[in-house]
């Protein structure tokens, strides 16, 4: 092993002395010749780098004299981990790239036994011996900071379940997990639509409404690790019951869950609707009532479901003009297909947001945008914490 080592350093330093007397051809064939020597499967080689990462790029950055990251570039891979309600998504990287060497999906199917066992096959299909962590968006309510899910709705097996650790012991390298909203929020900040900001919130509209914050460039986990539930901010405590047993959180209001189930029961109310669903209710449980339909029947001119987005805007503002008062973010993004309807709640939205901000100073320069990122925030957020987390550890 320490052979193999001294080989590389030496041949660093004969590039090191290349590049000082310009022979920049001789430069060139080394590091390549250092690289194909990187990138050899040499797996006593690639574990020594694993347990000694900084280590050993350092000494090599420090001989080469050049960027460590150039080094992390050929021989560190990043394993991002995406655990969904319907699929497992699994992708590696190459440091500093948000491209995937290789990526890998498979379904949950979180009410069945077996889900760790899924996920760990799924890591294995993109597995490479050069992986030195493990990032991984996950459902919660889960603890960030023992890598514990506590008990998530979505996957009823794993309750109080240490998948931080248990992951860790299979692959012998670090796993960092956090919610999948915050993954998200945090992804976005470092990759996509909140890049170059340092106080942000990420709002996700979609069957729940989730929330991640960036407090001036960190992200917000709080003391227990449960920190920027966003979807459950208390906008009526008279409200409607949301998602959680709970009364009146913006997700009871503003989810695509709830702005069908507001459809459905005006519908059956009595309130006529081109839609002309016979029974609503009925249609609503077994998903053929949905907000897609009901955006379709929006942009249509159906006044009901106009008037379902618009109340599901008007108490997203609300929410909204809580979180400026709370963390005073420079961007506000939405992810999530509800948010994709556009106008139809944007409009309400902002009304209500100006109408409910305790001071318009909070409004100056604050921009509202789309996330970027797409179906690969949770990957692109888990790659960007376990990097972030290795950096935070060296
Ligand atoms: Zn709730």
């Amino acid at each position: 092993m320490e052979n193999r080592v001294n080989y590389l350093l030496l041949m660093n330093r004969q590039a090191r002395k290349e590049r000082q007397e310009k022979l920049w051809g001789s430069v060139s064939s080394r590091m390549s010749e250092a690289h194909r020597f990187l990138a050899t499967d040499f797996t006593d080689f690639h574990r020594f780098i694993k347990n000694n990462p900084c280590e050993f790029v350092k000494s090599v950055a420090r001989v080469w004299d050049c960027d460590g990251s150039v080094i992390m570039a050929t021989m560190s891979l990043t394993i991002a981990v995406d655990l969904g309600g319907t699929h497992i998504r699994v992708a590696s990287y190459n440091s500093e790239s948000i491209t995937p060497v290789a990526h890998f999906r498979t379904r949950t199917n979180a009410r069945e036994p077996g889900v760790f066992d899924r996920l760990v096959q799924a890591i294995e299909n993109v597995w490479d011996a050069k992986a030195i962590s493990i990032g991984v968006a996950s459902p919660g309510p889960l603890d960030p900071y023992t890598g514990t899910i506590l008990a998530t709705p979505n996957i009823p097996e794993w309750q109080n379940f240490p998948l931080a650790s248990k992951l860790s012991e299979h692959f012998g390298v670090p796993v960092h997990i956090d919610n999948d909203a915050n993954m998200a929020g945090f992804g976005e900040w470092t990759f996509g639509a909140g890049k170059g900001h340092h106080n942000l919130v990420y709002l996700t509209i979609s069957t729940g409404v989730g929330g991640g914050v960036i407090c001036n460039d960190t992200l917000l986990q709080g003391f227990h690790g449960l920190g920027a539930e966003l979807g459950h901010m208390i906008v009526d405590p008279n409200g409607p019951p949301c998602g959680c047993g709970k009364h009146g959180h913006v997700e009871a209001f503003s989810s695509g869950t709830a702005i069908a189930r507001y459809a459905a029961e005006q519908i059956q109310a009595g309130q006529k609707s081109p839609l002309r669903f016979d029974n609503a209710q009925r249609e609503l449980s077994q998903g053929q009532l949905t907000a897609k339909l009901l955006a379709d029947a929006a942009l249509q001119g159906d006044p009901l479901a106009i008037s379902a987005f618009a109340r599901a805007g008007k108490y997203l503002g609300i929410a909204v003009a809580n979180y400026l008062a709370i963390f005073d973010p420079s961007i506000v993004i939405f992810g999530g297909g509800v948010s994709q309807v556009g106008d139809l709640l944007f409009k309400p939205f902002e009304e209500s947001l100006r109408e409910h901000t305790f001071h318009p100073h909070y409004l100056d320069n604050l921009v509202i945008a789309k996330a970027a990122l797409g179906d690969d925030v949770g990957l692109l957020g888990a790659l960007a914490w376990a990097r972030y987390k290795r950096t935070r550890a060296e």
